[in-house]
């Protein structure tokens, strides 16, 4: 992936660590806690997201596993402006080049660079997605696991993506969900699991105002301890 140089020193950033399945809360999280603390945030399903989609703009099938990895080391994120990432068949595709391992490691550096060089020098990064607190940043600050029940994850998933498609029903986007769960959970590159070191945060009956409450109280704890 191509990334610019920025490697003037700088404080360690404080980091924080949010993985979990689709649907989660995880992103309105992270953006929230980037917003509080004046973190930078790095939502990394686009970077999964905008390799599928490269590929399947090429007229290339996601699990041709060297297309995928070659869309991903030409990687950057002016070939997708524009392009609608958020749709369910590229969510779908995202993970099937998420399990594709030269994929992934295309994309592991800029990651970890976003994470210790956060742009514009601000003190601390936010990533989201499956991997961040395991392998992306296994020396996070802070780690949390999001999860909520399937169906609940669904339903939300439905209300965001049932007003560009009214033909989509609740049964289609659980399945495609369960799909995509166990598929990022199952695959042997980097799967999606919880770090031993994660905070769980079930949000199946928290309101987005009272889960980010939560998280806030965990960081800053550690914020604290870490002066
Ligand atoms: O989070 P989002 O739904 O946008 O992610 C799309 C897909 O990208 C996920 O289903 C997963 O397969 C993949 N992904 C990943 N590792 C990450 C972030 C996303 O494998 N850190």
């Amino acid at each position: 992936m191509e990334q610019s140089e920025n490697s003037a020193p700088m404080p360690t950033p404080l980091v924080v660590a949010l993985d979990g399945p689709a649907a989660s809360g995880k992103g309105t999280l992270a953006r929230l806690i980037s917003d509080q603390y004046t973190f930078a945030h790095l939502d990394t399903g686009t970077l999964y997201r905008g390799v599928a989609w490269l590929v399947l703009d090429a007229g290339g099938d996601p699990a041709d596993n060297d297309a995928a990895a070659a869309a991903a080391r030409g990687y950057a994120i002016e070939k997708i402006a524009g392009a609608d990432i958020r749709t369910g068949e590229v969510g779908a595709a995202a993970s099937v080049v998420a399990a594709n391992g030269e994929v992934r490691a295309a994309l592991l550096e800029f990651q970890r660079r976003f994470a210790s060089h956060p742009p514009q020098r601000v003190g601390g990064a936010v990533l989201d997605g499956r991997d961040i607190g395991t392998v992306v940043c296994p020396d996070a600050t802070v780690k949390f696991f999001v999860t909520a029940s399937a169906k609940v994850r669904a339903h939300r998933r439905w209300l965001e993506l049932a007003a560009g498609r009214p033909d989509l029903t609740e049964a289609d986007v659980y399945r495609d969900l369960l799909e995509r769960d166990e598929r990022d959970a199952a695959r042997d590159n980097a799967p999606m699991t919880a770090a031993d070191d994660a905070e769980l945060l079930d949000t199946t009956h928290l309101s987005i105002d009272a889960a980010f409450a939560a998280a806030r109280r965990v960081i800053d704890g550690v914020f604290r301890r870490c002066g």
